[in-house]
C-alpha cells in the first residue's frame, strides 16, 4: 500500500491536482476542521475556491481513505487526516471542540461486537458526548 498521497490518488484512478494535495494539507494541519475551516484555509494558500469545490476534494480524499469523516449529530461533519487507528472522539456539547481519544488498550477491541450479528465489521464510531474542561470552569465561574 502506498503511504504518498499523489501515489494513493493514482491508484484509484484519480488526478492529482493542487487543489487536492493543498486540501489534504490543510486537514493534516489541523484535525476535525469542518469544511468551511479548510475552505478558510485552503483560500489563504491557493486564492479562492468554491465551498462547493472543498467538498468535492474532501469526498475524493475520504473515499481514497486519506482523510476520515466525523458526523457528530447535529453538528457539520468535521474531517481529520489520522486515518486507520480506529480512534474514537469526545465532543463537547457546549462549545462543539472535538479531541481525540485513543481507542481502548490493544488493537481496537471495540471491533469485536458482543455478537457482530452476522456482520464483517471493519470500524467502530464512537463519539463520546460532555463538557470540555473550558465549558466546565465557565460554568462553574
Ligand atoms: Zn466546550
Ligand atoms: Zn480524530
Amino acid at each position: 500500500m502506498p503511504t504518498d498521497p499523489a501515489d494513493l490518488l493514482r491508484q484509484r484512478g484519480y488526478r492529482v491536482t493542487g487543489q487536492r494535495l493543498t486540501v489534504l494539507r490543510a486537514v493534516s494541519g489541523e484535525p476535525h476542521m469542518t469544511a468551511d475551516a479548510v475552505a478558510e484555509t485552503v483560500r489563504a494558500e491557493m486564492g479562492s475556491i468554491s465551498i462547493q469545490a472543498v467538498y468535492d476534494v474532501l469526498g475524493v480524499l475520504v473515499d481514497v481513505g486519506l482523510i476520515r469523516r466525523i458526523q457528530p449529530a447535529g453538528s457539520p461533519a468535521r474531517f481529520e487526516a489520522r486515518v486507520s487507528d480506529n480512534h474514537h472522539h469526545v465532543i463537547c456539547r457546549s462549545c462543539g471542540r472535538v479531541a481525540d481519544v485513543d481507542c481502548a488498550v490493544g488493537s481496537a477491541p471495540c471491533l469485536t461486537a458482543v455478537d457482530d450479528m452476522g456482520y464483517e465489521i471493519d470500524e467502530a464510531e464512537v463519539i463520546y458526548w460532555g463538557r470540555c474542561p473550558e465549558c466546565r470552569s465557565q460554568a462553574r465561574g
